[in-house]
């Protein structure tokens, strides 16, 4: 949907993972993970639905280890189901997400079949609706959804949307979960990202004396709010998140557990240390090795000082992880990404102050809100 618009991520391969190097793959993470019960997979792609057959290989290899709990995740454009497949999901207790752009003009506009260019919702909807008739319960439990939100229809006054049945329902499982289309990190890319900011800046500056978050966006349409809640909120709750979590330490930018948790493993054996950064390369499933040097190098790289960080506006909510940054010759360059974290920061804070100070109320509850938390930490801790 979204492919071309990140320079830096490859484009996708449409090859599919060889059967030699799933098996091989399959032991490389039962060796490794040794002292942990459980295991969580997830399947990406492209999309994993195309390469079912490899899925279910690999998830019948991981479960002859009877003492391991597997926890499968499929994250799917919802597109590509047919009745076994979904007969077999959910034998075997699969953890499915979909995306899906809210409401049908939404999402048609952005996802279609690129062999007649079709929108993709009714399908997805088709599904979905498939996976509820057979198992309800199994429905409940296990599917989600998730909208990408193009910061440009935050600018018009859209009506409220109106969500499928089966999405309202998800929605009020609170498993339909709308994220903000990543920004390029470039300034002069970016545009729409910081018309979006400037939008919400004329609506909320507006509002007076609103004594709480939920008063502040009660007039916003369904994407303004989550555009609010995704990029501006951090204003309002970092400081007190940062204080809780390191104290008075100094904060370095990158985002705590960045990348560490959730491997990735390509099609030709690679792991690297996340999806979206597949030039911190750790080891090969193929040649059965990866390198405890390596994730040293990349940790320490998280919790050197970073000088340009030290006066930097953004340093205390500053978004930094792996995939904004590329390595040339063990020197870490930065691209574009400061310049345009800077600017987003500078904006955000703006917005911030003037909606305190037209709302003192608010920053009155905020404030005592912030202090109660760090009062019950540090008696928490002492
Ligand atoms: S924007 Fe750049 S300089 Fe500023 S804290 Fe983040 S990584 Fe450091």
């Amino acid at each position: 949907m979204y492919g071309g618009k990140y320079e830096r991520h490859e484009s996708l391969s449409n090859k599919k993972i060889h059967q030699a190097i799933a098996a091989i793959t399959e032991a490389f993470m039962l060796e490794h993970s040794k002292t942990r019960s459980k295991l969580r997979i997830d399947y990406l792609g492209g999309e994993p639905m195309l390469a079912f057959d490899r899925v279910q290989e690999i998830d019948a290899l991981l479960h002859a280890d009877q003492d391991k709990t597997i926890e499968s995740f499929l994250v799917t454009n919802g597109t590509v189901f047919n009745d076994e497949q979904i007969d077999w999901l959910i034998l075997n207790d699969f953890n499915i997400q979909v995306s899906l752009d809210l409401d049908q003009q939404n999402h048609d506009k952005n996802r279609n079949f690129k062999k007649n260019n079709l929108g993709s919702y009714n399908c997805i909807c088709q599904n979905l609706e498939m996976f509820f008739e057979r198992d309800s319960l199994y429905f409940d439990r296990r599917i989600s959804a998730k909208a990408v939100l193009d910061p440009a229809d935050t600018l018009v006054q859209q009506q409220e949307v109106e969500l499928h049945p089966l999405f309202s329902r998800l929605r009020d499982l609170n498993k339909f979960n709308m994220v903000v289309l990543e920004p390029v990190f470039d300034i002069d890319q970016d545009h729409t990202y910081f018309s979006a900011l400037e939008h919400l800046r004329e609506i909320l500056s507006c509002k007076n004396n609103v004594s709480d978050i939920s008063e502040l966006v009660s007039d916003l349409t369904i994407r303004q709010r989550a555009f609010f809640f995704s990029q501006i909120d951090t204003f309002f709750s970092s400081p007190a998140g940062n204080k809780l979590i390191n104290g008075e330490e100094i904060i370095l930018p990158f985002a705590k557990k960045c990348g560490m948790n959730t491997p990735a493993i390509d099609i030709n054996g690679d792991i690297s240390i996340c999806i979206k950064a597949k030039q911190f390369i750790i080891g090969n499933t193929h040649k059965n090795e990866i390198s405890q040097d390596k994730i040293n190098q990349f940790i320490n790289m998280r919790y050197s000082k970073m000088q340009q960080c030290t006066n930097c506006i953004s340093q205390k909510m500053c978004p930094l992880c792996y995939q904004a940054l590329d390595v040339i010759d063990d020197k870490i360059k930065m691209n574009k990404f400061c310049e345009f974290t800077r600017k987003s920061h500078r904006k955000i804070f703006e917005l911030g102050i003037e909606i305190c100070e037209n709302n003192p109320i608010l920053w009155n509850k905020l404030e005592s809100s912030y202090n109660e938390q760090v009062d019950l930490y540090l008696t928490q801790k002492s």
